[in-house]
């Protein structure tokens, strides 16, 4: 992106959202009228629940249409405490969940109420896009972890230990993990939870957004080990669970310091998010997840699908991730081949733009994760358009030479 000297540095040193960016790009083909698949946004292809929307309706009737509570309404922080005990068998109480505008609201709101200058921010690669990016704003330091194919893209406790300086202030991590699906078992977070025992000046920013997505048996949240909890930030939202990305609705769950902290950054930017959403949020928590099941169902059978298309192209490597909706295969095979112009591709961006423009199809490049010999897929798209999608990625990448 140009920098101009008129915006402030923050601006200027911040990279555009990879996922939004591509997703734009395979939008403005398609209005040209060519049939473009998109694999590039993370959102499920769903419709919101109908009881969830029937809560929205009601709640304009009822006028719920003012400003509300900068954390929330009392009955929706209340349903997130009762879901974090039934589910997740975590005690919190009210006072310690702040509801925002999404998940990635909460996000950023925790890194800006943590983050000073300077500070370290331990990030294991491949990680969602925005979270380095979120750490440039804060002007703290982002430091990376590499994990790879070969372990799974998890990381080992000895590589999580090896990153930590005296001046590390958190560590954040997605499980189930945007962009790989990979989950970490409760055994492997006792291991990261043991590391942090040892250094009590550590938060750990957990975003479980991915939570209900999960094809191994029940979630498990680093919040659980009691030695560290009360330096536990959860981050979850309903964008995922309830198929309601465009409602922007998400919240923490944390010590009281940083809940009323995060209350009070709200307060002097966003205040209350939309009112109608939290009394639908309120419906979706507390009347089940019946409408998950059927899409996780869904989920389920497509990662087998594109993991079998995956594995017939040549090139092209890849592991069977345990959540959330997409693949991050290893793609470096091609980079430095020709196209048929003879233009190379140098990389993982350059990669997804030739499948965009040869192919037809919109994924992202690895690099805006952390890690360039990658591209991501979301396989929340139907099943026809995955397998289409897949037979038109075999041939574009046959024609690399
Ligand atoms: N965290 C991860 C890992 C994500 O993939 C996303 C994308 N939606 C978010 C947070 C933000 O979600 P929300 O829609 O609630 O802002
Ligand atoms: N989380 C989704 C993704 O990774 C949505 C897009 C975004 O907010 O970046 O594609």
């Amino acid at each position: 992106m140009s920098t101009t000297s008129y915006l402030s540095n923050r601006i200027n040193n911040l990279s555009e959202s990879a996922t939004l960016k591509m997703t734009k790009l395979g939008r403005e083909l398609a209005a040209k009228g060519i049939n473009v698949i998109s694999l590039s946004v993370g959102e499920p292809d769903f419709n919101t629940p109908d009881n969830v929307k029937q809560a929205a309706k009601t709640a304009l009737d009822e006028n719920y249409t003012r400003y509300s509570p900068v954390p929330g309404y009392p009955e929706l922080r209340q349903a997130i405490v009762d879901k974090l005990k039934n589910e997740n068998g975590l005690d919190f109480e009210t006072s310690q969940i702040v509801v925002s505008t999404g998940a990635k609201q909460s996000l950023s709101n925790v890194i800006l109420t943590l983050i000073n200058p300077g500070d370290e921010v331990i990030i294991p690669t491949p990680y969602w896009v925005s979270y380095s990016e979120m750490v440039v704003l804060a002007e703290g330091k982002s430091v990376f972890i590499n994990a790879d194919i070969e372990s799974d893209f998890k990381i080992t406790p000895e590589q999580l230990e090896a990153a930590i300086t005296p001046k590390t202030k958190l560590f954040m991590f997605s499980s189930p993990c945007n962009p790989t699906g990979s989950v970490y078992s409760k055994a492997e977070l006792a291991e990261l939870a043991k590391v942090f025992e040892k250094h009590p000046n550590i938060f750990i920013l957990s975003d479980e957004i991915y939570e209900h997505i999960n094809f191994i048996d029940k979630h498990e949240s680093i919040a659980q080990f009691n030695s560290i909890k009360d330096r536990v930030i959860i981050v979850n939202g309903f964008s995922k669970a309830f198929a309601m990305t465009g409602w922007r609705l998400g919240y923490i769950a944390a010590n009281k310091e940083i809940a009323s902290a995060n209350d009070k950054l709200q307060g002097q930017t966003t205040s209350g998010t939309c009112s109608i959403s939290q009394r639908a949020g309120i419906v979706a928590y507390n009347e089940g997840l019946a409408g998950v099941q059927k899409m996780k169902e869904a989920f389920l059978r497509r990662r087998q699908l594109v993991f079998d298309l995956l594995n017939d192209i040549p090139g092209v490597k890849t592991n069977l991730p345990e959540g959330a909706f997409y693949f991050f295969p290893e793609v470096s095979s091609f980079f430095g081949k020709k196209d048929l112009n003879g233009n190379v591709i140098n990389g993982s961006e350059e990669l997804a733009l030739y499948l965009l423009n040869e192919g037809h199809i919109a994924t992202v490049g690895g690099n805006s994760f952390g890690n360039d010999n990658y591209i991501r897929l979301s396989y929340a798209a139907s099943d026809e358009n995955l397998k289409e999608a897949l037979r038109r990625m075999k041939e574009a990448l046959s024609k690399l030479s």
